[in-house]
């Protein structure tokens, strides 16, 4: 999946500096979701902790990028479908966190509707599958 951050940008009236499409091009690049420490550690020469800070939130608002904790409590970041708009997210699928290499990915699977009892308005649900990714799977069957 290829995106262009620039036109990302252009859709979301984000005016482009070139810190915010630095971001962007570091989470498009995969399809994987990319930690927040990875990101500073990717980004760290070019921009401080607290402008990545802010500019990760700006598109999490914004319905640019979702936020997916891993299972130790960090956030992943990994870029939206297209439908997702300000303050309306539709990134309504599994999100799969591999135990073995700690990967997060986004899978093209709906989480099913779950059915709220009475009283309760659900805004998001969250569904993560723990397990062995296929990357890591193949490594088992066939150990170099
Ligand atoms: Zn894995
Ligand atoms: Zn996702």
């Amino acid at each position: 999946m290829r995106l262009d951050p620039v036109n990302i940008l252009k859709e979301h009236d984000l005016k482009h500096t070139r810190q915010r499409v630095r971001v962007l091009e570091e989470i498009a690049l995969d399809t994987v979701a990319i930690s927040q420490p990875e990101l500073e550690k990717k980004l760290g020469k070019e921009i401080d902790r607290v402008t990545l800070y802010r500019i990760l939130n700006t598109y999490e608002d914004k319905g640019i990028l979702h936020r997916i904790m891993d299972m130790n409590g960090t956030a992943n970041y990994a870029i939206c479908s297209s439908s997702c708009s300000e303050d309306h997210h539709h990134d309504e699928h599994v999100h799969f966190n591999c135990t073995t290499c700690t990967k997060i990915y986004c899978l093209e699977v709906v989480v099913p509707k779950i059915k709220m009892p009475k009283g309760f308005t659900a805004k998001t649900v969250n569904t993560t599958a723990y397990g062995t990714c296929e990357k890591c799977n193949a490594l088992l069957e066939n150990p170099a």
